[in-house]
């Protein structure tokens, strides 16, 4: 059994000053592997003091030696893959081969793309040619409390400890309850690095308990956050007493727009893209919006593509998707299906129940709904697992207002190989993302939404600014 009882508090391992604890449980299996101790006010107000007395010293460093302390993060970081790999496998079921590459892949990336914008960003700036005495001067916010979600643990967690640390913020961070293995690995690499003591912290707990103090405490300037829409309300309703800045990175319901003159991949990719993680991704394409002169064939291929793919243990090698992360979200998924059915969707394939050849492990049949409207159940609610809604469209202005016609506002998709058109449709769209003809947005691109999807923005340049506090000064010599 593995026992996570110790949080990392001013460059040290202290034992939790709580005895509250929290069981892990395996998602392929059932069983439970282990248990992490949950903070107390106590433990969560010291991770703040440690980050509080660290701050005026590492916000005073030059921006280039907070790069050179996360370029050496990154380092130690890719000599530890493996383990990473093996610790977010274990605690969020992700498949082993999946949890190598993109997971554990994703934290030495986004490094390597903070320090590339970092050596372009000017912490001070001129303001403009017809004022030479003004300067505007990018400021770290102060002490950040970082909270983050199990879905893609190690991604969250460097997207915002790497940008604040570079912006020149001291950092408690609190990762998700059920994923804490990555985070202690993190924070090891952290500890490797030699960062000085106080500058990054870590606590494990909950929401309602760790996170909850975070977010009222006093001592912090900012919070950062990434999970549910519900979560990141609660957030900004307690921090308004203390005025903090909250930026907030929630859920999607992102739409992909397939035209009658999409590329031949268009289906398949925007299945696969859908229940890549087990469909468990804030920017899944889960609603497929299909030009009708196309509908039928679409709706057959994406059925034939959701039949092979494949369901397995999380620890087992393959490009299979592992189960989703835990019974709650299992039994949530189960009910979704059994609505979608029940409001009339057309199953094509999938369904509930676990898929053939298990019995235990919180499994969930890739499953493909045809004939969804856009007001059912399954197409408004974040579904969080490999769930697609296929959604018949007439025209493109129908199309576009069926795309924005959600809370969310995260990430749609647009297949179609008239540019102009695809131009045309980005800029109407509601949301923070546009991805286009299956191309991936360039390293450095900002990740973020709008509406209920938060308005954060992380990744780039964009993702250091975020933690950076803008003064303007005139008069400079
Ligand atoms: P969650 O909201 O349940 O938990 C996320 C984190 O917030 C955890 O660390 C949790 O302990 C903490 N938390 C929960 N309630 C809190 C509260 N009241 N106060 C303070 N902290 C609290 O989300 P989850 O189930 O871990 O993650 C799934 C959600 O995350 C999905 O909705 C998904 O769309 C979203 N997500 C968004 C992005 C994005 O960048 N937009 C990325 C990944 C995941």
């Amino acid at each position: 059994m593995t026992e996570l009882l110790d949080f990392y508090i001013d460059g040290r391992w202290i034992p939790a000053g709580s005895d509250a604890w929290q069981t892990l449980v395996d998602a392929s299996t059932e069983e439970p592997f282990g248990t992490v101790a949950l903070a107390s006010d106590a433990d969560v107000d010291a991770a703040v003091a440690a980050a509080r007395r660290a701050f005026p010293v590492w916000a005073a460093t030059a921006p280039e030696t907070r790069i050179a302390f996360v370029e050496k993060m990154r380092m130690i970081h890719l000599e530890r893959t493996e383990d990473m790999a093996r610790a977010i496998s274990r605690e969020m079921g992700a498949p082993i081969d999946l949890a190598r590459a993109a997971q554990a892949g994703s934290g030495p990336r986004h490094m390597a793309n903070f320090i590339a914008a970092a050596k372009d960003f000017d912490f001070v700036r001129p303001l403009g040619h017809h004022a030479p005495n003004d300067r505007i001067v990018h400021e770290p916010v102060g002490v950040a409390a970082l909270i983050t979600p199990w879905n893609w643990p190690i991604s969250q967690i460097t997207l915002k400890v790497a940008a604040a640390l570079i912006a020149g913020c001291t950092v408690v961070l609190k990762p998700s309850e059920i994923a804490p293995l990555s985070a202690i690995v993190f924070a090891e690499i952290v500890d490797a690095a030699g960062l000085p003591p106080g500058v990054f912290n870590l606590v494990n707990g909950d929401g309602a308990g760790a996170g909850n103090r975070l977010a009222t405490h006093p001592d912090i300037d900012m919070v950062s956050f990434t999970g549910s829409t519900r979560a990141g309300i609660s957030i900004t309703r307690a921090a308004a007493d203390s005025l903090k800045r909250v930026a907030l990175e929630l859920g999607g319901k992102g739409a992909n727009l397939v035209f009658a003159d999409a590329d031949d991949k268009a289906i398949e990719r925007g299945v696969r893209q859908c229940f890549v993680n087990s469909g468990q991704n804030c920017n899944a394409p889960s609603r497929m919006l299909v030009e009708r002169s196309i509908y039928e064939r679409s709706v057959e291929t994406a059925g034939e593509i959701a039949r092979s793919i494949a369901v397995g243990p999380s620890g087992e090698p393959g490009a299979h998707i592992g189960p989703v992360v835990s019974a709650r979200q299992f039994e949530r998924i189960q009910g979704l299906i059994e609505t979608g059915i029940a409001e009339g969707a057309r199953l094509v394939a999938g369904g509930p129940g676990r898929p053939a050849g298990f019995n235990r492990g919180y499994f969930v049949q890739p499953t493909v709904f045809a004939d969804v409207a856009n007001d059912m159940t399954i197409a408004r609610e974040e579904i969080f697992g490999p769930v697609l809604s296929i959604i018949p469209i007439e025209t493109e202005d129908e199309a576009i207002a069926i795309a924005n016609d959600t809370p969310y506002g995260l990430t749609n998709y647009v297949q179609s190989q008239d540019g102009e058109r695809r131009n045309r449709i980005a800029r109407l769209l509601r949301s923070g993302m546009v991805e286009m003809n299956g191309q991936p947005r360039g390293a450095g691109s900002p990740f973020g939404g709008v509406k209920a999807s938060g308005r954060a923005r992380e990744g780039g340049r964009w993702g250091i600014e975020e933690f950076t506090d803008v003064k303007s000064i005139s008069g400079w010599g």
